[in-house]
């Protein structure tokens, strides 16, 4: 290993150049633009044309009450082990997922509507370049009311962003989060929750669907009960022409962390002990079946297969690939 510095790789890397015989000159005219490219991924299952649609990433900071039945040593060695650029933040990505089903198109999850981090809100700028006017969304499904799901349905001035849109969201997340006694007996951080959700719901109430597990939101879309990180958080299976995947919502938070240590507590998950239990069955159904799955929280494009592996599970990302 000796010899295999840095310069011995740039002074490789220089040859190979040369040898394609690129006029070398052109690359110090090109200015780099300095923010990424459109956020999207697109893939099919069965007849139905998928668009994971990028919102962006929050640096969340990271102490020892992030994962309550971990260390924050152990907690830190996970972040290591799976190459982030810092072990003081978890980048945390938000992804929505866009289903055309050929009759209809159906957005699970909202993003932030850019009022939670300012490295995240780029949904609309990334819908636009998928070609999607917010106007020809007709049905918005909701997975659990935390803000980066819901904030997306309205604007920072209250606006609404769908205004075409159906929007179905579980029964057990608007009995819980709309009760006005769990509001007054709730903490100051979680008040804030509850009032947010009043602010995104109390002017559409009449043109929100409330569904139960086990129900068809949307042509091929089913409600998958799967409690824990909210009292009436939902995922979702999609099935079209004998394929199908399984949008996992926040059943698992970042997968380096949750999927590899599937029996971890994030203070996000409201009842961690219900979360883990949820997590784990679905994820070993996703084994089992050998499905795609998507998470809101996951790298992007947020989607991949997931394997046993060590003492818990790890992701497998999706491959790009022309649809
Ligand atoms: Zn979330």
């Amino acid at each position: 290993m000796a010899g295999f510095t840095r310069r011995a790789l740039l002074a490789g890397s220089t040859l190979a150049l040369g040898a394609t015989g690129l006029p070398q000159q052109a690359a110090a005219g090109a200015h780099p633009s300095g923010k990424q490219a459109p956020q999207l991924y697109r893939y099919k299952i069965g007849d139905y044309e998928l668009t994971a649609i990028g919102d962006g990433v929050w640096d969340r900071a990271i102490d020892e009450s992030f994962v309550r039945n971990a260390g924050l040593g152990d907690v830190r060695k996970a972040m290591t082990d799976a190459f982030m650029p810092s072990t003081d933040k978890l980048p945390i990505p938000f992804t929505t997922l866009l289903v055309n089903t050929g009759s209809k198109l159906v957005l699970i999850d909202t993003g932030t509507g850019g009022q939670i981090a300012n490295t995240a809100g780029t949904f609309g700028a990334n819908l636009a370049a998928a070609g999607v006017s917010p106007k020809a969304i007709d049905i918005v499904l909701i997975s659990h009311f935390h803000p980066d799901h819901i904030n997306g349905i309205k604007t920072k001035d209250d606006e609404r962003v769908f205004p075409n849109a159906e929007i179905k969201v579980p029964a057990a997340e608007w009995a819980y989060w709309m009760d006005d006694g769990n509001l007054s007996g709730a903490d100051e951080g979680l008040k804030t929750y509850f009032l947010n959700t009043r602010r995104i719901f109390r002017t559409i109430a009449k043109d929100v669907a409330r569904f139960e597990p086990g129900q068809d939101v949307a042509p091929g879309i089913t409600a998958i009960a799967a409690p824990g990180h909210t009292p009436g958080h939902t995922a979702f299976a999609v099935a079209s022409g004998g394929q199908s995947m399984l949008v996992l919502s926040d059943t698992s938070n970042h997968p380096k962390l949750f999927l590899r240590r599937p029996e971890w507590q994030a203070v996000v998950d409201m009842d961690g002990g219900l979360a883990v239990e949820t997590r784990k069955r679905l994820l070993d159904r996703a084994v089992a079946d050998r499905m795609l799955v998507q998470g809101y929280h996951f790298p992007f494009p947020a989607s991949g297969h997931v394997i046993k592996s060590g003492r818990g599970f790890d992701l497998v990302p999706a491959e790009w690939r022309p649809v």
